[in-house]
C-alpha cells in the first residue's frame, strides 16, 4: 500500500533525527531520499585526484546522511550560531533540543570531547573587555565529530531507521500534491504517487530552488531572509592568539552606531589560509585552517547582515551581484590593505608587498573594495574594526588584510509556525533547504521538534 503516516523528504541531519524521534511510536514512516545510500556515496573526483565531474545528483551533497556527511562534523552545540530556530522558539526550548540532539549524537558514537568547556575565567574576562567595546562575545561549544566518526554515526542511525520505517534511496521526490488545501502525498520521480498524512520536508540547501520553486507553485507565501555581505580580514596570528587559545570558535556582535546594522565575526581560522570559493562560476573568499598545516596568520569573516522589506525579495540575488562586481574588477577576489581603503586609494602588488602581513592567498587582485561595497558595509566594516582592536589590539593596523567579498546564503523561507509546519496543515519544512538552518545542531533539532509535534497529534 502506497500509504503512510509520515513521508519523510531527504535524509540529511533533520529528516534522520524526524526518523529517530518517531521511531517506536507505531507510526508508518517513508524515508524518501534523492541520493545514494551511505556505503556507496563515493566522489570520483575525491577518489581520483580530478576535478568535478557534475554527478547527478552528488555524492558529496546528496544521500544518506546529507550535505555534511564526509565533513570533520563540528556539532555546534549554542543556540547562536548554525541557524535561526531562536526565531521559532523561546531560547531555552532550542537550548534543551540542542542537548537532546546532542545525547542521540553521543548514543550513536560521538566522541565525548566538548571544545570550549574550558578556560570559563579568561573567557569571563574577555567579555568584559568586549562588552566595554560595545561587542558581545559568544562563545561555542563544539563537539568535533571527526570525518571517518561522522561516516560511521550516520551509518549506524541508518542501521537503526532500517528496523523502524521504510528508507528508500536514491528516490528523488518530484511533486508535493495538494489538493483543495489539504495536503495529500508526493509523486516521486519515477511517476508513482505515494500518500501520507504527513509530510516533513527537508531537502537541504542542494534541494532548496526544487523546493522553492515547489513552494511557489503551491502559492506559499516566502519570508524575506537576510543576505550576509562582507570580507574575510587577515591578519598576523600573534594579534588574536590571547582569544583563540581559549575559545575553540567564537562570535563577536555589533551593532553599528551609523545604521544599526548588525556585523558578527564568522568562521575564525587560527594560523589559518585565506581561499576561494567557486560558486557556479562566481569566485567568493572563505578561509580555512589545518590541524597539522599551520601559517603565521588568522583569518576571519565580517559579515554584514541585511534583511530587505518591500518591495524587495531577492536577497541572493543582491549578494552575488554585489559578489559579481568583485570578479568584475578584479577578475575574481579582490584583497586591499586597511590603509589604503581608509585612504581612499586601491593597493598594488607593491603596496601589499610592503604590508606586514604576507597574503596567503597568493591569486587575489590587489584593488579597490570601495568600489564593491555598499557604503553602510564598508562604514560597518571600519566601525566592526575599530571595535575589535580593543579586544585584540593590532586588527585595526593600516597592515590588515581584506578580501572581499564574502557573502553567505540562506535559502528561501517559507512563512512558518513556531513548530515549522507551513501554511498547508501537516506540511512541515524544516533544515537549511527551508532557510532555517545553516548547520548539523539546529538541522538536527529542527527535525525533533516537528516529530514531537506529530507525536502530541497523534498519541
Ligand atoms: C562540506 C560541508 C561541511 C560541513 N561541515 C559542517 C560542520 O562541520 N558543522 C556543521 O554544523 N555543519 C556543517 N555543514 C552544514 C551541514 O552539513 C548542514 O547544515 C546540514 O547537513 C543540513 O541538514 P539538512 O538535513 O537540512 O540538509 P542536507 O544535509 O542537505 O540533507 C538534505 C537531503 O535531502 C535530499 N533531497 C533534496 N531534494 C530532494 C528531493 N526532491 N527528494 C528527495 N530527497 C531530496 C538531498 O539529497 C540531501 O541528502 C557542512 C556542509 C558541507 C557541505
Amino acid at each position: 500500500m502506497n500509504q503512510y503516516d509520515v513521508i519523510i523528504l531527504g535524509a540529511g541531519p533533520a529528516g534522520i533525527f524526524t526518523g529517530i524521534e518517531l521511531a517506536g511510536t507505531g507510526l508508518k514512516v517513508l524515508m524518501l531520499e534523492k541520493g545514494r545510500n551511505i556505503d556507496v556515496r563515493k566522489c570520483p573526483a575525491n577518489s581520483q585526484g580530478r576535478s568535478c565531474v557534475h554527478c547527478q545528483p552528488c555524492d558529496i551533497l546528496c544521500g544518506w546522511g546529507g550535505a555534511g556527511a564526509f565533513s570533520d562534523g563540528k556539532l555546534t552545540l549554542t543556540t547562536e550560531f548554525g541557524g535561526i530556530l531562536n526565531e521559532y522558539m523561546p531560547k531555552k526550548k532550542l537550548e534543551q533540543l540542542i542537548y537532546y540532539i546532542d545525547t542521540t549524537y553521543l548514543k550513536f558514537g560521538a566522541t565525548e570531547k566538548v571544545y570550549g568547556d574550558n578556560y570559563q575565567d579568561e573567557i569571563r574576562k574577555l567579555q568584559r573587555v568586549a562588552n566595554a567595546a560595545d561587542l558581545s562575545l559568544i562563545p561555542a561549544r563544539i563537539r568535533h565529530l571527526g570525518t571517518e566518526k561522522c561516516v560511521q554515526i550516520l551509518t549506524g542511525m541508518r542501521d537503526f531507521l532500517e528496523q523502524k520505517c521504510e528508507i528508500r534511496t536514491s528516490m528523488p521526490v518530484a511533486e508535493i500534491i495538494i489538493k483543495d488545501g489539504q495536503y495529500r502525498g508526493v509523486q516521486l520521480a519515477n511517476g508513482e504517487f505515494v500518500y501520507s498524512k504527513y509530510l516533513i520536508a527537508a531537502p537541504g540547501r542542494e534541494g532548496s530552488e526544487w523546493f522553492a520553486e515547489q513552494a511557489e507553485k503551491l502559492g506559499l507565501d516566502m519570508v524575506t531572509n537576510p543576505v550576509d555581505i562582507g570580507v574575510r580580514v587577515e591578519i598576523p596570528a600573534t594579534v588574536m592568539e590571547h582569544i583563540t587559545n581559549i575559545v575553540y570558535e567564537s562570535k563577536l556582535v555589533y551593532y553599528t552606531k551609523s545604521f544599526d546594522d548588525r556585523i558578527r565575526t564568522f568562521c575564525m581560522n587560527p594560523y589559518g589560509e585565506v581561499v576561494t570559493e567557486n560558486n557556479d562560476g562566481l569566485i567568493t573568499v572563505n578561509g580555512h585552517s589545518y590541524a597539522e598545516k599551520k601559517t603565521d596568520n588568522t583569518n576571519f569573516a565580517l559579515l554584514v547582515s541585511k534583511t530587505f522589506t518591500q518591495p524587495f525579495k531577492e536577497p541572493i540575488a543582491y549578494g552575488k551581484y554585489i559578489a559579481r562586481l568583485a570578479n568584475l574588477l578584479g577578475g575574481g577576489v579582490i584583497v586591499q590593505r586597511l590603509g589604503d581603503l581608509l585612504d581612499g586609494r586601491r593597493s598594488t602588488p607593491e603596496r601589499i608587498n610592503r604590508g606586514m602581513v604576507v597574503p596567503t592567498l597568493t591569486d587575489a587582485t590587489p584593488g579597490d573594495l570601495s568600489l564593491v561595497l555598499p557604503y553602510r558595509h564598508l562604514v560597518a566594516i571600519k566601525e566592526m574594526l575599530e571595535a575589535l582592536d580593543k579586544v585584540a589590539p593590532g586588527v585595526n593596523s593600516r597592515h590588515t588584510l581584506l578580501y572581499g567579498v564574502e557573502a553567505k546564503f540562506y535559502s528561501s523561507r517559507p512563512k512558518l509556525n513556531n513548530v515549522l509546519e507551513t501554511q498547508i496543515a501537516n506540511f512541515f519544512a524544516i533544515g537549511d533547504g527551508a532557510g532555517v538552518t545553516r548547520g548539523l545542531a539546529q538541522a538536527s533539532a529542527a527535525g525533533v521538534l516537528v516529530a514531537q509535534e506529530i507525536k502530541a497529534r497523534e498519541m
